[in-house]
C-alpha cells in the first residue's frame, strides 16, 4: 500500500520548498523576473497522476508544454514550459526510517527540493535539453549535485551534512 506525508511531515516539506526557494535563488542571483520563466509547482504522491508515480527515486520531474494564445508571435500562440516535481512520498519516507534517524526528514527535504529546483531552472535556461540522452542525464545528475551542495552551503548544519554525504551522486535522488 502506498505510504503518504503525514500532517506533520506536509508542512515541513512546504518549508523545505520555501527555504530552498530562498537559498538557491540567492545563490544563483536569480530575480523574480526569471523566476517567472521557469514555472513550476510541486505535488506529494496523494496528487498525483498515474504517469507521474514513479519508484526507485525520491523524485520524478515532468515537464509539460502549453501553447497559449497571446498575440505576441506571428501566429498570435507562444509555447511555455511548465515543470512540475512529483514527490515519492514512499520512497522519501522509506529511506528516513531505514536511516533509522540517522537521516532526518527535514534535512532529506531540504536536499530534494534544492536538488529539483536546481533541475528545473538549468532546464529553463537550456542549460541542458529535457531529452537528453542517458549519458547526457547522468552527467547533469552530478552537475546538478555538486551546485545543490554549494547552493545549501549557507544552511549547513549537521542534520544536512549528513544528508549530502550519504546521497552523492551515485544514488538516484530524481527522475526526469
Ligand atoms: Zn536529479
Amino acid at each position: 500500500m502506498a505510504r503518504y506525508f503525514n500532517a506533520d511531515q506536509l508542512p515541513l516539506a512546504r518549508k523545505a520548498f520555501s527555504d530552498a526557494e530562498r537559498l538557491v535563488f540567492s545563490h544563483f542571483a536569480i530575480g523574480e523576473n526569471v523566476f517567472q520563466k521557469n514555472k513550476y509547482d510541486v505535488k506529494t504522491l496523494a496528487y498525483l497522476e498515474q504517469h507521474e508515480i514513479k519508484d526507485g527515486a525520491f523524485a520524478h520531474l515532468c515537464k509539460y508544454s502549453y501553447e497559449k494564445q497571446s498575440g505576441l508571435t506571428e501566429n498570435g500562440k507562444s509555447v511555455f514550459d511548465f515543470y512540475r516535481i512529483c514527490l515519492q512520498d514512499n520512497i522519501i519516507l522509506d529511506a528516513v526510517e531505514r536511516a533509522n534517524s540517522f537521516i532526518k526528514f527535514s534535512a532529506l527535504m531540504l536536499y530534494i527540493a534544492a536538488h529539483e529546483l536546481i533541475h528545473v531552472l538549468r532546464f529553463g535556461n537550456g542549460e541542458i535539453d529535457f531529452n537528453a540522452s542517458d549519458d547526457q542525464k547522468a552527467e547533469e545528475e552530478k552537475i546538478v549535485h555538486n551546485l545543490t551542495k554549494i547552493a545549501l552551503q549557507r544552511a549547513l548544519h549537521h542534520d544536512l551534512a549528513v544528508v549530502l554525504d550519504c546521497f552523492s551522486n551515485q544514488f538516484r535522488i530524481c527522475d526526469t
